[in-house]
Order: structure tokens, then C-alpha cells, then sequence
């Protein structure tokens, strides 16, 4: 029976058209385009989440991606959400209410890390550089021996500024003052190298869609040994249920108890793009990502512009380049979006209109998308400028 009171506006009915987005070619700071084997993935039907077969692929993703980060962390896992979700989830499974937290800003993301950990209701204390440059293992270890925090957290391919913060000696700094380090490698994995284990980092997390060739929705997270102290040692419950890595364990470790349904496809994705990156060869894909953006640098150059990061700190999946002066930015990336269907980034914060930012992240990273890129500023990029922009 009907309740004739109530009835449905069905004016949607055909108003709307399927959906056709378009082939975009993504060379900003994310998403990146994913690889087409990886959107087959995706394809496919899903699975159980318990189907036996499917926690199998569990155990091959977290394998792929222990080598993906180098390293034999018992918790490694994808945490269903984008990067930010594994962000917080290093600090919340980590973090208890007035442990010091220690963010080493020098851009963006230093900035996400320091409100999250405040959220946490840790002491956050931060140390600052301008926005392009990074820190000294000198200012680290000042900084620590100040503020004795019980974590580091700090970026490791800061994507606001293209710069790579060397690593080399931070772990055993954060081991001689007694704190964790925890690393945001978002922009790194896949694309730079990259040596959990070897750098003694306790704490780490990514995102799908930068350098693996994924589209956006997972948030690789690793955490060693001494992270799985605190967190056990911790007195009260970690204080965010879907982000709670010893409940996750009990779905992604051997007892395969229900926790939340599994983005399941995205996983398929996931496993098609580590897989894809264990073929090529971790060492070759890092050496495939410098290769072309030094071809970016030096064609970037050739036509006169500048980069904002010297070049043995410049990340090789994001480029940041200086907007020459009298550019209108913002009227040349739409452009290339627009008519070329290429998407470029601005900048961020104090960068904002001063510089774009290119990324040649995973199988975005090739000589063809280059020289398509460095056709289109010799060619375009003259439009733009102040005095022939006011002639046209
Ligand atoms: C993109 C990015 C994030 C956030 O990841 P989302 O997937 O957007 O949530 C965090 N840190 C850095 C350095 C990033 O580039």
C-alpha cells in the first residue's frame, strides 16, 4: 500500500547525462595518472572481504609494499582513506595527551602534521625553515635536546616545495635523545629513494596516488618495533577506533577478524600497482624518476626559467619553477588544462603565485610527458608574459 501523502519528485530521471570525464594527463602534485593495468584492477569484480582468496592478496600488498618502504615492519598495511588518514594514524596510534611532539616545518604538510598532533592533545612544539629550504641534522639535534619530545615527526618529500629533506643520520639522532621518528613519505614512495629500516624511521605512511600509479583512496602505514612499545605501553585506548592499529592487526594479521569491509578493489589496485613496481625494480624506477626530471630541469632552464630548489635537494617527482615575473600563472595552467588537458599545480601558502609545481610521479613519469610538457612552455608560455598578454 502506498501512502498517498508522500510522493517522489523524479525529476532526476534522465536529467542527467552518464558520466564521461575526461582524459586528463595529471603532472601536478596529485593524483597522478594511474596505470592502466591498475584501473583493470580496479575493474574487476569484488571479492569477500574474507574470501580466502582475497586475504591472500592481503598478505601480498603488505609484502609489496615492506619492499616498497624497505623494510620488515610486522605493521605494514594500507589504512582505507587517502594519505592524511595514515598521517593521523601515526600519531593517533602513538600519541598520548601531553607527549611532546617535536614538527620539523618546512612547508605544507610540517604544517597538517603539527594541527593533527595537537588534535591528539600531544604538547606539539614545532621548529621552522622558510618554505624551500630543510633542516640540518645540526638544528634537528638542537631542537631535540631543547624540547625532549617523544617524537620527531617531519616530511620527507615536502610536495609545497619540491624539496627532499636528507635523511642521512636523523634516525640515529632521534635513537641518541630517546624519540621516535616518524616520516611522511607521501610524495617519496616509489619515486625517491627511500630506506625505512636503514634510517631507523619507527613511523611512516603514503597515499596510492602519488608515485605507485593508483587513483586516490589508500594510505599505505608502517610502524616498527619501537612504535609498537609505546602503543602497547600506551595507559588508555587509542583514542580513534578506525585508525587503531591493533585493531586493524587483528583483520590484517594472521587472525582475519572482521573490522571494517575493505575497500576491496582498491586493494586490486593496490597489489596491481606494487606488483608493477617490484617488476620494474625499485632501484630502476627511482633511477627512471631522476632521469626525467633532470630532463625537466635542464629543458626548464634551457627556456630561462629558474627552479626554486637547488638542485641536489630538488625532489625528482615534484618540481617546483619560479612564475617568471610579469606571468599571469594562474591563466597559463589553465590553459594547458583547458586546451591541452594537462593539469599543472600552483603554489601553496607563501609560494601561492610565485612558482608552479610540476609532478612526474609513477607512470607519469616518462621522456614523452617531458618533452610534451617542455613543448608546450616554449611554445605557449610566451603568451603569458605581461607585455605580449596585454598585446594579444
Ligand atoms: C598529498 C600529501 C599528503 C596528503 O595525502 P592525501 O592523500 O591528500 O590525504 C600528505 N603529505 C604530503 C607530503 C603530501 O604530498
Amino acid at each position: 500500500m502506498t501512502n498517498a501523502s508522500f510522493s517522489v519528485d523524479n525529476r532526476h530521471r534522465e536529467a542527467f547525462a552518464p558520466i564521461a570525464t575526461p582524459d586528463r594527463l595529471l603532472l601536478g602534485p596529485g593524483p597522478s595518472n594511474a596505470h592502466p593495468t591498475v584501473l583493470e584492477a580496479l575493474a574487476r569484480t569484488p571479492i569477500g572481504h574474507l574470501d580466502p582468496l582475497y586475504v591472500e592478496l592481503m598478505s601480498e600488498v603488505q609484502e609489496l609494499l615492506r619492499y616498497a618502504w624497505q623494510t620488515d615492519n610486522r605493521l605494514t598495511l594500507p589504512m582505507s582513506g587517502t594519505g592524511s588518514a595514515a598521517m593521523e594514524a601515526t600519531l593517533a596510534n602513538t600519541i598520548e595527551p601531553g607527549d611532546t611532539v617535536l614538527v620539523a616545518v618546512k612547508g605544507y604538510f610540517g604544517l597538517r602534521l603539527a594541527d593533527m598532533a595537537g588534535r591528539y592533545r600531544a604538547e606539539v612544539k614545532t621548529i621552522e625553515k622558510p618554505w624551500g629550504e630543510w633542516f640540518s641534522l645540526e638544528e634537528l639535534e638542537a631542537a631535540l635536546i631543547e624540547h625532549r619530545p617523544a617524537i620527531l615527526a617531519m616530511v620527507h618529500a615536502e610536495t609545497s616545495t619540491g624539496v627532499c629533506q636528507p635523511m642521512e643520520g636523523v634516525g640515529d639522532l632521534c635513537r641518541k635523545h630517546n624519540c621516535l621518528l616518524l616520516l611522511d613519505t607521501v610524495t617519496s614512495l616509489g619515486g625517491v629513494p627511500l630506506y625505512i629500516d636503514e634510517w631507523k624511521v619507527d613511523l611512516a605512511y603514503s597515499c596510492s596516488q602519488k608515485g605507485l600509479s593508483c587513483p586516490p583512496g589508500l594510505g599505505p602505514f608502517t610502524m616498527g618495533p619501537r612504535a609498537e612499545e609505546k602503543m602497547a605501553a600506551r595507559k588508555d585506548k587509542v583514542p580513534n577506533w578506525y585508525l587503531d592499529v591493533s585493531l586493524l592487526n587483528k583483520y590484517w594479521g594472521s587472525d582475519r577478524v572482521y573490522h571494517h569491509t575493505a575497500p576491496v578493489n582498491m586493494n586490486f589496485g593496490m597489489r596491481e600497482a606494487l606488483r608493477l613496481l617490484a617488476d620494474e625494480g625499485l632501484d630502476q624506477a627511482w633511477a627512471r624518476h631522476r632521469r626525467n626530471a633532470e630532463s625537466l630541469w635542464s629543458g626548464l632552464e634551457q627556456l630561462g626559467l629558474s627552479m626554486l630548489v637547488p638542485a641536489d635537494r630538488r625532489l625528482p617527482t615534484l618540481t617546483t619553477v619560479r612564475i617568471p615575473e610579469g606571468v599571469d600563472g594562474k591563466a597559463f595552467s589553465l590553459h594547458l588544462l583547458n586546451q591541452h588537458g594537462i593539469e599543472v599545480g600552483g603554489g601553496l601558502g607563501v609560494l601561492a603565485g610565485k612558482i608552479w609545481r610540476i609532478g612526474l610521479m609513477g607512470y607519469n613519469s616518462t621522456p614523452d610527458n617531458v618533452d610534451r610538457l617542455l613543448n608546450l612552455f616554449e611554445t605557449e608560455l610566451p603568451r603569458f608574459s605581461g607585455s605580449l598578454a596585454a598585446a594579444a
